[in-house]
């Protein structure tokens, strides 16, 4: 696609109120592909005034219209498909299949899913003497990171529009293409003037502003624990509803009875797609001692067969983050049994798909989120054990447990301090809530649950 050069608000892309302009790179070939406009408190607030002024009308729209028309914004994005994936492609590197059936499949479901909720849910309930009204929060302030750029956009706009709210959304920088894109296609869904509204710029500017803006009711944030907490704490101070999606370190708990070969193999498949750039990934591997050695050989097979499939990771500042956490690994005594910090090739923000062994729950790359390709095979003596180092991170956003039936696994799940467990190679439900225990965030999104972040209850006795 060609880029905009100015910011949709209120139903039509403006003048941006600045001149600077961010630039996207192509990851894969570090060339620029194109620019946006770099928005400003300016923009910011125009974009926050037209979704006030939209939400008067849109938060009294009955829910049936408004699920027909995220109905039409889900044709949208079907109708697009092809041109979403080929974007992400460009700005994010991640190959092409991985783009179509990932980046640009799971919103149409996500979106469409909402399409059904907003239809169906009940937005009244009886307590007693009481009529319960579910009513929307008001304006959203969303503000999505680079590593799923579609999916993190529709995982707000989608359950928003769906409560009756209006949004601004602040993409992150590096993907901000497949941001224009989205709104082209709820421009040409019939989305009215000022419901959803972009401001494309950077997170200390455009951002900031947005959290800080105070026509805006709820941020609902996906990044960093860093960012997560700076944003946690501007609406804290202002009593503004704040939804926080952000760090994750999963484990993936092989207890003995497993399948060890499936469990490895799934186990490192996890972390390696999207070059590693999952918050939800399962990094750390948790093996008995007895099987080892043999889950390491597995692992480092498993990895070395990724070789020249895997994209590259986001950024030149990614790159040399993930790097130096490789390097940090070897510094600290683990030992590194695929891969490697050397970049593979001499253009592109590639990194190797590596697989350290003999790493202990303390070191640096078994505590702190890389979001590169990167996997850590921690031992473990017994469950209690293995429980001890699942949960002894500051996360708990998601994780695995692998065991010879479901029902022993799901005992283990139910002491894991995290908001998601894959049972035995469980699939994705695009309908489950996903959001984290602990440092992983506040509030859930997805299905049911992530509506209900978006209302608010007003409750009227008789
Ligand atoms: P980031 O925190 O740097 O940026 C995320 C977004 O916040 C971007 O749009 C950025 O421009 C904006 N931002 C940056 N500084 C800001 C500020 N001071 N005020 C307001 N906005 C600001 O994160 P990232 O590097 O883009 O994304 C990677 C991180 O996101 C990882 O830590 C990953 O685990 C996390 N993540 C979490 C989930 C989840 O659902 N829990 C999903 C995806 C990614």
């Amino acid at each position: 696609m060609k880029a905009h050069d100015g910011m949709y608000i209120g139903g039509a892309w403006r003048p941006a109120a600045g001149t600077d302009t961010i630039e996207v790179v192509n990851p894969a070939d570090e060339q620029v592909i194109d620019r946006v406009p770099a928005g400003t408190a300016q923009d910011v607030d125009a974009a926050v005034r037209a979704a006030r002024d939209a939400f008067p009308a849109w938060s009294t729209t009955p829910p049936a219209e408004r699920a027909a028309l995220i109905g039409a914004l889900r044709d949208q994005l079907v109708a697009r498909k092809d041109e979403i994936a080929e974007t992400v492609t460009a700005e994010l590197g991640s190959p092409l299949p991985f783009s179509q059936m990932v980046h640009a499949g799971v919103p149409i479901l996500v979106a469409g899913s909402y399409a059904d909720l907003a239809a169906t849910y009940s937005f009244e309930e009886k307590i007693g003497n009481s009529t319960v009204y579910l009513e929307p929060v008001g304006v959203v302030g969303a503000i999505t990171p680079w590593n799923y750029p579609l999916h993190q956009i529709v995982n707000k706009v989608a359950p928003a529009l769906a409560a009756g709210c209006t949004v601004v959304l602040k993409p992150a920088e590096d993907t901000p293409l497949t941001a224009q894109l989205f709104a082209e296609a709820a421009h040409e869904a019939g989305i009215p003037a000022g419901v959803f509204n972009l401001v494309t710029g950077l997170g200390p500017v455009a951002g900031q502003a947005l959290a800080e803006h105070e026509g805006v009711d709820l941020v609902s944030f996906t990044g960093s624990t860093a960012v997560g907490k700076q944003i946690g704490a501007t609406a804290g101070a202002a009593v503004k509803r704040v939804a926080l999606e952000l760090g994750g370190k999963s484990a993936n708990v092989i207890l003995p009875s497993a399948d060890l070969a499936k469990a490895v193999n799934v186990g490192v498949a996890n972390v390696m797609s999207n070059s590693g750039q999952t918050c939800s990934a399962w990094t750390r591997m948790l093996v008995d001692s007895a099987r080892y050695d043999e889950a390491v050989e597995l692992a480092a097979a498993a990895a070395a067969k990724y070789g020249s499939r895997i994209g590259p990771v986001v950024n030149a500042k990614q790159q040399a983050r993930v790097r130096g956490y490789i390097e940090k690994g070897v510094e600290e005594g683990a030992r590194v049994v695929a891969g490697g910090a050397e970049a593979p090739h001499e253009q592109g923000y590639f990194v190797q798909p590596t697989v350290f062994a003999d790493v202990t729950p303390e070191m640096t790359i078994a505590q702190e989120e890389i979001f590169g390709p990167v996997v850590s095979i921690i031992r473990y003596e017994d469950e209690d054990d293995a429980l001890r180092i699942a949960n002894g991170t500051v996360y708990g956003l998601a994780g695995a447990v692998w065991a010879a039936d479901d029902a022993e696994a799901v005992a283990f799940a139910r002491r894991m301090d995290t908001g998601q467990v894959d049972i035995n190679g469980g699939s994705f439900n695009p309908q489950a809530p996903f959001g984290g225990y602990k440092q992983s965030g506040v509030g859930r999104e997805l299905g049911p649950h992530g509506l209900t972040e978006y209302l608010q209850t007003k409750s009227l006795q008789f």
